[in-house]
């Protein structure tokens, strides 16, 4: 097992911690129906993006329809 060399100090490990802080969810609200969305992400309640919907929702696929 490799051992170390030499004590992290409470101060050097602290530091090294420093920037180990997590950044905040920064959402916006979506266009089309006002939902929080995440910046550049598709929504995920109306599946639109950039002002058309580009995946559908699941209750507007219909399971029943016979495709094939
Ligand atoms: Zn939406």
């Amino acid at each position: 097992m490799a051992v170390h060399q030499n004590k992290v100090t409470r101060s050097r490990r602290n530091m090294r911690r420093a920037h180990d802080a997590l950044t905040a969810a920064n959402p916006n609200e979506c266009g089309n129906c006002g939902e929080l969305k995440r910046p550049h992400h598709v929504c995920a309640a109306c599946g639109h993006y950039d002002g058309r919907e580009v995946v559908a929702t699941a209750d507007e696929v219909d399971l029943d329809d016979d495709a094939a």
